[in-house]
């Protein structure tokens, strides 16, 4: 691996030598200080002998790890265990095998069935995809697929015992359970708290709904936010419409999903949906983790926690997790401040700090002055500002192969420009990033740091 100062070396003193430019490449070297930073932290992985991290949180994992015993359910894992157990007491016939086969069978599914990793997803088998027909779509309408969604996870969760009594039914049907007067004592308690929680579990159903679900603690929540003269409806109205935008912010996993609209503040839960109004709220980071690989990308990743505490004590307070990558996004939706507790330090997406780079350079860069003629565009990257950047040969690269001249006339934002250069380097090696050439996003002339021009 080279070494970050060398990567430099090879190419800016070419692009250049003698001339004005030279003075420009003194700001190069805070950068530098704070690439090798992340170099020394991505030197392991460039082995890539690293075995994969599992995702972080306790819920994530368990069932991870239990997967593999799913999709070899009859067979191997399942089989040796049982039999291993057969061994151990050898000739007890109460340690019969499809009983334990079972057991281990359902346990497996039911941790499954309620943390549901990945490939329960992927096969369908989550509660809102069994029941979608009757659940609605929740970009139709948030609120009401949620008031219905946590209502059938509640009872279909709470039915999972129950299940497993039946199925022992069968598995061992010489214990007779099937009329629990026979059954053993043991059994028999079972079943009465496998009949007790979906009891329990119908009769909260039953008192959320009624008033049309009025008593829902959603509903109760949005109640909170209504005007005196119109209904929490009126509220869940509001957020069905701003669910629907498409600039909304959304991340996280499918049990702990965080939601930002322009005025809510929002976290998806198995049970439960968590809603505060912006302006009503105060966000701090509380606490942020460390992981040295994420299992999507081989960059590490840092976990943030940030809680989310309504001004009125009637709101009741909720920690949202995110990546610190997705951190500045959230920032852009939010209308307040998030304070940060006094220990905790964010790190930026190695994007955003190139970002910040990529500007700082650029602005050392001579300005390209526009002819008075020439209206500038919007950037046609983003539609969001105007063009700010003209691509200039200003450096002093004379080989054909190196950087060209670019006709093109400002079309793109330095943002948009530094997301581009960005996008076309090897991400596995941010060292080469700054020295490094990229076609122009338009034409294809090859163009270096040094030939991005403000507009002015
Ligand atoms: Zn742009
Ligand atoms: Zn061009
Ligand atoms: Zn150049």
């Amino acid at each position: 691996m080279r070494k970050t100062g060398g990567a430099r070396e090879l190419h800016f003193p070419e692009c250049s030598a003698g001339g004005p430019v030279a003075g420009l490449h003194l700001p190069v070297r805070p950068v530098s200080a704070q690439w090798p930073d992340y170099n020394s932290r991505c030197a392991p992985r460039a082995g890539t002998q690293f075995p994969r991290v599992p995702r972080a949180g306790p819920a994530a994992v368990a069932p991870a790890s239990a997967v593999p015993g799913l999709s070899g359910l009859s067979a191997a894992p399942l089989a040796a265990s049982s039999s291993g157990r057969l061994g151990g007491c050898a000739g007890s016939a109460a340690m019969d095998s499809p009983e334990v086969t079972f057991t281990l069978a359902y346990l497996v599914f039911a941790v499954c069935f309620v943390f549901t990793p990945t490939e329960f997803h992927s096969a369908g088998l989550t509660v809102q995809n069994l029941l979608s027909g009757w659940l609605g779509s929740e970009d139709a309408a948030f609120v009401p697929y949620h008031l219905r969604r946590t209502a059938a996870t509640l009872l279909c969760h709470s039915l999972l015992p129950l299940g497993y009594y039946v199925g022992m039914c069968f598995a061992a049907s010489e214990k007779r359970l099937y009329s629990p007067s026979q059954a053993p004592e043991a059994w028999r308690l079972f079943l009465l708290l496998a009949v007790t929680l979906p009891t329990i579990a119908c009769t909260l159903i039953y008192y959320w709904s009624r008033d049309r679900w009025a008593r829902h603690p959603l509903a109760r929540t949005l109640a909170l936010y209504a005007l005196p003269q119109s209904g929490w409806r009126a509220v869940a109205s509001s957020v069905n419409t701003e669910f629907r935008r498409i600039d909304k912010f959304a991340t996280g996993a499918p049990g702990a999903r965080v939601i930002v609209t322009d005025t809510w503040v929002m976290k998806v839960t198995t049970y439960r949906v968590h809603v505060a109004q912006q302006q009503d709220v105060h966000l701090t980071v509380t606490e942020s983790q460390q992981h040295e690989l994420s299992p999507d990308s081989n960059l590490p990743v840092q976990l943030l926690t940030i809680r989310v505490a309504g001004a009125s004590p009637a709101v009741q307070a909720f920690d949202i997790r995110l990546n610190s990558t997705e951190y500045g996004e959230l920032c852009e939706k939010l209308r307040a401040p998030i304070r940060s507790a006094a220990n905790v330090v964010i790190r930026q997406s190695l994007g955003d700090l190139f970002l910040e780079t990529f500007a700082s350079m650029v602005e050392e860069n001579p300005v390209y002055s526009v002819p008075s003629s020439q209206e500038l565009e919007a950037c046609i990257g983003c539609m969001q500002t105007r063009a700010s950047v003209k691509l200039v040969k200003t450096c002093q690269e004379v080989a054909e192969s190196e950087c060209q001249r670019c006709y093109c006339r400002p079309m793109w934002c330095l943002t948009c420009m530094g997301k581009w250069f960005a996008s076309r380097q090897d991400q596995q090696r941010p060292d080469t990033w700054l020295a490094s050439r990229v076609p122009c996003p338009t034409c294809r002339a090859r163009f270096c740091i040094l030939d991005v021009c403000a507009v002015r």
